[in-house]
């Protein structure tokens, strides 16, 4: 018990200590559970025998806390295994009322982190609602609860109805590390809130620094000294044009008029948001919108910036206007040749007349595949987008087969924990998945797939290919800029720079994180070196 007398007020200052038994990694956990615990002695085998040690613990927690700090403990109430785990109305029941009044606060949740941390893409706010409800019932002493809490009024709702004292809020608070004094001040539009993507989970499984679609500055507070709240103001706030209103010119756009620069921000399209307007329409992704959103809010309240649609911008505009500093947010574009992971030069018998890409789906929906014959969604990008493609097209009636050269469906996305549940849905839409194969050759009605070991060949029905592969940066602005060089000084211009998905085709997070690393290198004199840590990051 040193490490609780440690943490406790006194020596570290802590004002609750745990004990976890919420994952099915942790040692209370698995004493708990007939399936790990094989024990003969006091502390195994019967109901009685595997809850003793976390009664002790817990116990012995309290005594050596003292009166300094609360004692918690989570358990997982569910562990969505049926009878080989533990359930909301079985054990888990029976090891909270048998402990009901032991800690000073429960904290219950499902168990596997996948189960616990789901995407918005598979569950709503509050989805643990159903297996933690009884809880209250069983104990007189506070219960806090998650199930990705994002708006203060489902949370208001769920305190109010009894059904947990407290929200537990990681991610939502990751996003927006501000969110309860918001809420206590009343500032609700002032939330950025949670887009349930999991990229924060993604830099944990994947051992580089935690990355944030809504929070650019997450794990910068110490590295880079970046507030979440405060961006220091300009001293000398020259204009910026920002060409381009995706999440990259939209955050670089804000976090400059945070710092006091005028902006003028100017817009190809008919609506802000670039890919996250499009992307935030296809299935299971509504809530990626709130990433244009919050920050559209923030822009519309500032005196100090000027905001264009319709304004596609060419070189020879941009020197005219004049203006000193010009970020180029202008994206990337899909690309129709195949070209990936697997194919490393443009596959010259795709049928152009045939072929679709993610834009294309994007921008007209299922309407964009004509023929009525079999849709092949071949996926060499290993994200969700095919898998979102795949199963929009299948939800429209279309006969769909998926085909990767990857072993599963989606294997990036592992990473957000989803891998799974996207695979399961497409079984259940009926989408045919054909793994581990490239792509060979292609007749009018039929595309021949290779196998990726062997390069056995086979031949599928098909009239139209979706290919889902990688991006190209679109710099076609940028190359005119260039070649207009020599004329930057007489316009008045003193830098030009490409952000975003027009630098490094990236998740929504990167261009983010771009946008706003551009906005806090301004007024530099040199542009700081990357830090170690950022290589390798995605
Ligand atoms: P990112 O993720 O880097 O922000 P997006 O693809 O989401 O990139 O957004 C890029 C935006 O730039 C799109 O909304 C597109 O309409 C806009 N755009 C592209 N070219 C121009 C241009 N020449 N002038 C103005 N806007 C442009
Ligand atoms: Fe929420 Fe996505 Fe940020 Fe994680 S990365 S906190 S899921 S918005």
């Amino acid at each position: 018990m040193a490490c609780g007398r440690r943490a406790a007020g006194k020596e570290a200052g802590f004002d609750i200590i745990y004990a976890y038994a919420g994952h099915d990694m942790t040692l209370l956990q698995h004493f708990l559970l007939a399936r790990h615990n094989h024990r003969t002695d006091e502390y195994g085998g019967s109901f009685a025998n595997r809850l003793r040690l976390f009664r002790e613990v817990i116990e012995d927690t309290k005594e050596a806390v003292g009166q300094t700090c609360a004692v918690a403990v989570r358990l997982a109430v569910d562990e969505l295994m049926g009878r080989d785990g533990l359930q909301h109305d079985g054990e888990a029941h029976d090891i909270i009322e048998a402990l009901a009044e032991e800690p000073d606060i429960w904290d219950v949740n499902l168990s596997g982190w996948s189960n616990d941390s789901q995407t918005a893409r598979f569950s709503d706010e509050g989805f643990q609602e159903h297996y933690t409800g009884f809880v209250k019932s069983v104990t007189t002493k506070p219960v806090v609860g998650v199930g990705r809490y994002t708006s203060p009024d489902t949370m208001a709702r769920v305190i109010k109805s009894g059904h947990l004292d407290l929200i537990g809020a990681a991610r939502p608070s990751i996003a927006d590390p501000f969110l309860p004094s918001k809420i206590e001040a009343g500032e609700i539009e002032a939330i950025r809130e949670c887009i349930g993507c999991n990229i924060c989970v993604m830099g944990d499984n994947t051992s580089v620094p935690m990355r944030c679609t809504q929070n650019p500055t997450l794990g910068e507070e110490w590295r880079r000294g970046w507030h979440p709240e405060f961006i220091p103001s300009l001293s000398h706030p020259d204009p910026y044009l920002i060409v381009g209103g995706g999440p990259a010119g939209l955050e670089a756009a804000r976090a400059l008029v945070q710092r006091g620069a005028e902006v003028t921000l100017s817009e190809a399209g008919t609506a802000w948001g670039g890919r996250v307007t499009l992307e935030s329409a296809l299935p299971g992704l509504a809530t990626w919108a709130r990433v244009r959103d919050w920050r559209l809010w923030q822009l519309n309240q500032a005196p100090n910036v000027e905001m264009y649609l319709n304004s596609p911008l060419q070189a020879s505009d941009i020197l005219e206007f004049g203006m000193p500093h010009v970020a180029l947010a202008t994206g990337s574009t899909w690309r129709a040749d195949g070209v990936g992971r697997v194919h490393r030069r443009p596959l010259g018998f795709l049928d152009p007349d045939r072929v679709l890409t993610p834009d294309d789906i994007m921008a007209k929906g299922a309407s964009a595949v004509t023929d009525k014959g079999p849709v092949v969604v071949f996926d060499d990008d290993r994200f969700y987008m095919a898998s979102v493609l795949a199963e929009l097209l299948a939800t429209a009636g279309r006969d769909v087969v998926f085909v990767t050269p990857a072993p599963v469906v989606s294997p990036w996305s592992e990473t957000t924990l989803e891998q799974d549940r996207i695979q399961r849905r497409l079984i259940e839409k009926q989408v045919r998945i054909i793994p581990l194969h490239s792509l060979a050759d292609m007749s009018p009605e039929t595309l021949t797939l290779s196998c990726v070991y062997t390069g056995d060949t086979q031949e599928i029905a098909c009239s139209t290919v979706v290919t889902v592969t990688t991006r190209r940066p679109n710099d076609a602005l940028w190359e005119d800029l260039l070649a207009a060089k020599e004329q930057w000084d007489d316009a008045g211009i003193r830098s030009v720079r490409r952000i975003g998905d027009c630098y490094a085709p990236s998740l929504i997070a990167g261009a983010v994180q771009s946008g706003h690393t551009y906005a806090r290198h301004a007024g530099l004199e040199e542009e700081p070196e990357p830090l170690r840590e950022d290589f390798g990051h995605v």
